[in-house]
């Protein structure tokens, strides 16, 4: 007989997929999550009619969800109905220039003719090198445990086959020539957490993945999925506890027993399964344990991926040119990102990425007006000291006169509601380490089998998922840790599935 209750903390798209997975495989899973709404980084705010999805957007490889409904023998689509969105991107220079990121070869081409005639084939050569490491990177290994450096070694070989170790923006630099495409093509990486002139080029794979299945967004925006992923939970017979922080993960001879909320109270387990950020559980929830604050003191000396400065807005109007995903390129872009990841102040430039999802789904918000977020990649907490208190306010003003100037005339007079989120939101509401938005930065030397693990060496049933795991952040990514956490601990339960 295996044990068969286990404890799931956090709820983020990494949570909630392994919850599902171990509960659909029989084990009976409470997941535990210390706000008022589950999601994580996905959290929803509401006010005055406006719907905003807190954090993921754009939701690409539809299938890693779909394996997940299908491993509890359900349908996505009965949950959620994931809407096609195109272009993927529009992208802006400050020159003026314009790209529409489409999933259309013949449009993509007459494009980038426009920028450089001799980048159409550079291109082609650019995609077939990230469907190269989208194949190695995501669908061979995206969704493996790399718990022994030998499985870092076996994977060496294609490692260096696709020249890993340089950089994202380097190696798209080796295709195409124009500065334009370089940014276009190289930006993805910092939608997980990479900074594009330092992650490993194995992140080129988002364009391929983009590519391969498109860009989704939820109907209902992205809380609808998480609600959906919730929805599924519960009807397997899952635990949902919201609002309920654990204060510590009790440890007997080396075995997880126990987690131990804020109240006081411990509820025994079998097995236990953290989503919480990686520095936080072991620092705080393991605190307990001499090996637990050892880790955790190493953890927080890794390289941490830059914050993010959310600002949500509503406006009672709409604009026609508008698309659903657009991003806006500052004037700099080596040296902007340089001074994102390594401070020590906030940039006076930013380039930003909006999402106006009432482009797509109306219903975000109220008849004739507009549902926005717009974020700007800042420094984490340990890059630059800067009070969000004070400095928020007048960042935000900035950003959306800057939005009036160059995207939305009339912005600011139609403003119905605004709100922020910044690096003080991910550290005291998410308890992110140092503010940080994606947690551990994917560079070559933390990636894999350099990720904190997704069992812990010591602790045979204590396991983890999520952005500060293999393969790392982002949802497919999460999805795919989930998947591999989910394996271990079927495996180590001698737990078999269909
Ligand atoms: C603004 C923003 C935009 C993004 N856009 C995209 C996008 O468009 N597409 C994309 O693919 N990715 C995007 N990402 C990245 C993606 O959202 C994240 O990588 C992913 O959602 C993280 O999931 P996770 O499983 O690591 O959990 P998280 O979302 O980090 O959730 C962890 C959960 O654990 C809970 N928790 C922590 N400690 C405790 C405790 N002690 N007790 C109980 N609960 C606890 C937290 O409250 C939280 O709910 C974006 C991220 C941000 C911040």
């Amino acid at each position: 007989m295996f044990p068969r209750r286990a404890a799931v903390i956090g709820s983020g798209f990494g949570g909630l997929s392994l919850a599902i997975r171990l509960q659909a495989a029989g084990i009976a899973t409470t997941l535990f999550e210390q706000r008022d709404k589950p999601g994580g980084r996905a959290y929803v705010y509401e006010d005055q009619g406006f719907t905003f999805d807190g954090g993921p957007t754009v939701i690409t490889d539809p299938t890693c969800l779909e394996e997940v409904f299908e491993a509890a023998g359900r349908r996505l689509s009965d949950y959620v109905e994931l809407i096609p969105v195109s272009p993927f991107y529009r992208l802006l220079w400050p020159d003026g220039r314009q790209f529409d990121y489409v999933n259309d070869q013949a449009g993509l081409d007459a494009q980038i003719q426009t920028f450089d005639p001799a980048d159409v084939e550079g291109y082609r050569r650019f995609l077939a090198y990230s469907q190269a490491v989208f194949e190695e990177g995501y669908l061979k290994l995206g969704a493996v445990p790399f718990l022994n450096f030998s499985d870092m070694m076996k994977a060496g070989p294609n490692l260096v086959k696709l020249q890993a170790w340089r950089s994202v923006y380097s190696m798209v630099s080796s295709f195409v020539k124009d500065e334009h495409l370089r940014e276009a093509f190289s930006f993805h990486s910092l939608l997980v957490g990479g900074n594009p002139f330092s992650t490993s080029s194995i992140y080129a794979l988002i364009h391929a993945l983009e590519r391969k299945w498109g860009v989704f967004f939820p109907r209902g925006g992205t809380g609808a999925l998480v609600r959906g992923m919730v929805r599924l939970f519960e009807d397997l017979g899952g635990e949902v506890h919201l609002s309920t922080p654990v204060d510590e993960i009790v440890l007997e001879n080396g075995i997880a027993r126990a987690v131990r909320l804020k109240g006081g109270q411990a509820i025994p387990f079998d097995v236990v399964a953290s989503n919480a950020d990686v520095v936080h559980t072991y620092s705080h929830l393991l605190r307990g344990d001499s090996h637990g604050r050892a880790h955790g003191a190493k953890l927080a000396k890794m390289r941490h991926s830059m914050s993010l400065f959310v600002t949500y807005f509503g406006a009672n109007r709409t604009w026609d040119h508008l698309q659903h995903h657009t991003v806006l390129f500052g004037p700099r872009y080596r040296g902007l990102v340089d001074e994102i990841f390594k401070g020590p102040s906030l940039p006076e430039d930013f380039s930003l990425y909006l999402h106006a999802p009432t482009v797509t789904d109306p219903t975000l918000a109220p008849p004739g007006c507009t549902a926005f977020y717009v974020l700007s990649p800042v420094p984490h907490l340990g890059k630059a000291d800067i009070d969000w208190e004070v400095e928020g306010p007048r960042y935000r003003d900035r950003i959306l006169a800057h939005l009036e100037a160059r995207l939305l005339p009339g912005l600011r007079d139609s403003l119905v509601t605004t709100r922020m989120l910044t690096p003080f939101g991910f550290r005291d509401e998410l308890s992110a380490h140092l503010g940080s938005a994606f947690s551990v930065e994917p560079i070559l030397t933390q990636s894999a089998w350099f990720r904190p693990h997704n069992r812990d060496d010591r602790v045979p049933n204590l396991y983890f998922t999520g952005a500060g795991t293999h393969p790392g952040a982002g949802v497919p990514g999460v999805v795919g840790s989930a998947k591999a956490t989910a394996g271990l601990i079927l495996a180590d339960l001698g737990v078999v599935t269909a």
